[in-house]
Formats: structure tokens, sequence, C-alpha cells
């Protein structure tokens, strides 16, 4: 691949410093999310977001940033309920602009083909830092993040099929892009509904209901990318669990949360395309 320095550093130094403000929200969502290990007979919802101090909910709309429903958690990481400071994820915050450099940089040094768009990759880059952050901390995928990302990616995606109508480019909209995206999003939630539906103790339901917006975004580049992308999930999550047991950190019987390894195989191929494709052969 050539690799044009400046134009790639570039995108990404100006990604990167708008992923910082990005990311502190990002940094003060993750530890509003608290464990959930219901019992057996309990079908009670998990608990929504809120303070680990004085448990006072912090609604959905307060998280939206910018809001002024609850300005003092958003500049100073204070609850409106108890005025306690909640440590923010560190993680979370860097991770969000480093997720947003990767993708400005591939977006410039990549290839011309149609590109999902980037206001798709940010929304990607942001709502998958988060989930990987809270599921590897709480094993939990919440609702409240996941699902509301279906109506935006989706809004975003239809952007995406038609800027290169915009960008004036004759190559006219990225229906196939679109179609193989949806496709895609079908194919994996049904996929990830088969194998929770045949055992359901070894899947989370929220890795199911993750699923199909990971398929969207895989799909967009063909839906090789969401066999491949599928594959590499289960080899990374598989290796990771052997390597734990190895170091005698982990049973068979340890959980290990599988969403961090859908989300980090998805970026990997909506950032560089199908992995089978580098394959040599
Ligand atoms: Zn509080």
């Amino acid at each position: 691949m050539s690799f044009d320095v400046i134009p790639a550093v570039l995108p990404a130094l100006i990604l990167f410093l708008a992923g910082v403000p990005a990311g502190r929200t990002a940094g003060r969502l993750v530890p509003l999310f608290a464990r959930h290990d219901p019992a057996p007979d309990d079908d009670g919802p998990p608990p929504p977001p809120r303070c680990p101090h004085c448990a006072t909910e912090i609604a959905f709309s307060r998280w939206l940033p910018g809001l002024p429903l609850a300005p003092g958690f958003w500049r100073h990481g204070r609850c409106p309920g108890c005025a306690r400071e909640i440590r923010p994820s560190a993680t979370a915050a860097w991770a969000v602009p480093v997720a947003f450099a990767l993708a400005g940089a591939v977006l410039a040094a990549g290839p011309a083909e149609p590109g999902i768009g980037i206001p798709a990759l940010l929304l990607f880059g942001y709502v998958g830092v988060v989930l990987t952050v809270v599921d590897a901390r709480v094993h939990r995928l919440p609702d409240v993040l996941v699902l509301p990302a279906y109506p935006v990616a989706l809004l975003l995606v239809g952007y995406g099929t038609f800027e290169p109508v915009l960008l004036g480019s004759a190559a006219g909209p990225a229906y196939g892009n679109l179609v193989t995206a949806l496709a895609g999003m079908a194919a994996l939630a049904a996929f990830y509904w088969l194998l929770w539906f045949i055992y359901p103790a070894g899947m989370g339901w929220g890795d199911v209901k993750l699923a199909g917006l990971l398929g969207l975004y895989m799909g967009w580049g063909g839906l090789g990318g969401v066999v491949s992308g599928t594959f590499l999930t289960f080899l990374c999550s598989a290796a990771f669990g052997l390597t734990l047991m190895a170091a005698g950190r982990a049973t068979r019987k340890t959980q290990i949360p599988l969403g961090p390894f859908m989300l980090g195989a998805a970026f990997v191929v909506v950032l560089f395309g199908d992995p089978a494709a580098l394959l040599p052969g």
C-alpha cells in the first residue's frame, strides 16, 4: 500500500483533536453502568445509568453532550444528586480520539472505493469505545447505548450511500454497498440469534442485539467482510480465553465478554476491509 504521509497525518490530527472533547463525554458515561448479575428467576431489567455513589439516575437525555440538564456532571463530573465526583474512565477518554485518528488516517490513505463515510465511522468509533470499555468492566452491552445507535447508524450509512453524489463523483450513489450493508445486518443478527437460541448460556442476549449493528458496518464493503469479521471475533476471543487459562487466571467456566472482540474485529473490517483478502494465495 502506498502511503502518503502528510495527507494522512493531517486528517488524523484534526480528528484526534476533535475526538478529545468527545472522549471526555465517553469517559464520563462509562462509570454510570453497574454490573448486573440477576438470579436465574429474576427477569427484571438491568439498572439504568446512575451515580455509583448515591444511585441517582442520570437519564439518557442528560448524557447528550451540551444539553444543559446536568451541566455540572458534564463539566466537572459531579453527580447532580449527591454532587460527589464520578471518576471517569481514562481508557475510554483516550481511546475515542485514537479511534477517530485511525479513521481519519485510513480514510485519507486508503483506496478510493466508496467508503462508508466519515460520520458513520466516527459514530462507530465513539459507540464502539464506550461499549468495549463498559462490557470489559461490567459484562454488559446496555440497551440504552446499543439501541439508539441503530437509527443513527442507518441514517449515517444512508448519507454514506449518497456521499459520492455530494462529492461530485461520477460513480453515483453507492447502492450496492447499501444493499450488502443491510443484508449484513440481517444475516449477522440472525446468526447470533441462532447461536443464542441453540445454546443460551454461551452468549449474552446483549451480543445478539449488537450483532445487527456490526453486520451493517461490516457488510458495507461486501458480505465477505461479515464472514471474516465474525471468524476473527471468535478466533480472538478463543485465543484470549486460552491465554488467560494458560496463565492460570481463568478456568473453562470463566465468563469472558464477547462484545470487545465483536467490536474490535468489526472496527478492523470497517477500516481495512475484509482481512481474508490480505491472506496470501
Ligand atoms: Zn450521586
